[in-house]
């Protein structure tokens, strides 16, 4: 369970200097805010904040969003006024819940890819600081996932939507774990016998996977050890979502599975990542248009990642992420 020193620990990890507290305040107000029985969000109110708290963290937020997030739900239940909140913590803070708060109100509603893109343009709007964008994405997830106990009908709008915006949202970001791990748990709702196929042929295909990648992951070590980088080779089966969806695009089924997998290099420097890129280029053919440098994009330089897709060792397409530690 997460407790508010299990967050000051892993904020600490990045923040060394933090002192805990505001934080620690921050998580007093929230569990006396939500001591009333009254429970908009249909479970342990207090406890889903600090799980907000404790995604945002593992995106490296400063503390003000940490305190945002444990706070994002106050207001909500009007058991604290705007003034107890602003006299405690102070305007930039209030004026981000409530931000947070008025997005996660919209209403939505299924709808044409039109008004989808009105919804997009509004969210993105209304939360110019992209910190309230990162507390909006964070407390989805942990929405989602809490998302067992509702009923079948929420389940499946609910998940349309975060499929719809908040996904896509954390691509736009470059925040591959957070839209994956959206995009799944959306799929398993919205599809639940596919997701259940896919998981199931995923495990039969589990060791020619290993094989797989153990190859390539030695080939991109050599490639490193002949350069001199020091780097961190992992490769990964690809998130549910975007199996599903590749095999609806090209009609592929679970056999070619080497299309399914992505590589991860971790490297020390941002100089090594352009460096590792390079040698990747040189060894398989990029595919043009997959290229994405979320190292030069300077608004979300949070997330130091450069992504390529390569004509692999057997003709496949093969992701490769590049990034710094
Ligand atoms: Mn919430």
């Amino acid at each position: 369970m997460t407790t508010i020193e299990t967050i000051i620990e892993q904020a600490r990890s990045y923040l060394p200097q933090l002192d805990a507290t505001l934080i620690r305040r921050a998580g007093q107000f929230n569990t006396h805010a939500h001591e009333a029985p009254k429970l908009s969000c249909g479970r342990d109110c207090a406890q889903h904040s600090l799980e907000v708290a404790a995604i945002l963290a593992r995106l490296k937020v400063d503390e003000t969003t940490l305190v945002v997030g444990l706070l994002h739900d106050v207001l909500t239940d009007q058991a604290v006024s705007a003034e107890d909140l602003s006299s405690g913590f102070g305007g930039t803070i209030l004026s981000l819940v409530e931000v947070a708060d008025k997005i996660s109100s919209i209403p939505y509603r299924k709808s044409n890819q039109q008004q989808v893109e009105s919804f997009r343009k509004m969210f993105v709007a209304m939360a110019r600081d992209l910190r309230v964008i990162l507390v909006c994405l964070a407390d989805r997830l942990s929405h989602m996932r809490a998302l067992d106990g509702s009923s079948d009908r929420d389940q499946v709008d609910y998940s349309r939507e975060t499929l719809e915006i908040y996904a896509p949202i954390a691509n736009r970001l470059g925040i591959s774990w957070l839209k994956s791990e959206l995009e799944d748990r959306s799929l398993r709702f919205l599809e639940p016998e596919k997701y259940a196929e896919l998981a199931s042929q995923i495990t039969a295909h589990k060791e020619e996977r290993n094989r797989y990648v153990t190859q390539v992951r030695e080939r991109i070590c050599d490639l490193l050890g002949v350069n001199g980088i020091q780097g961190e080779i992992t490769g990964r089966f690809k998130h549910f979502y975007s199996v599903y969806k590749k095999m609806e695009r090209t009609g592929v089924d679970l056999g070619q599975i080497y299309d399914l997998t992505a590589f991860r290099v971790l490297v020390d420097s941002v100089r090594e990542c352009y460096e590792v890129l390079g040698l990747i280029h040189a060894t398989w053919k990029p595919i043009p248009g997959r290229f994405k440098d979320y190292i030069a994009m300077p608004k979300v330089n949070m997330y130091q990642s450069l992504h390529t897709t390569v004509i692999g060792p057997y003709g496949e397409r093969m992701e490769v992420q590049i990034r710094t530690v």
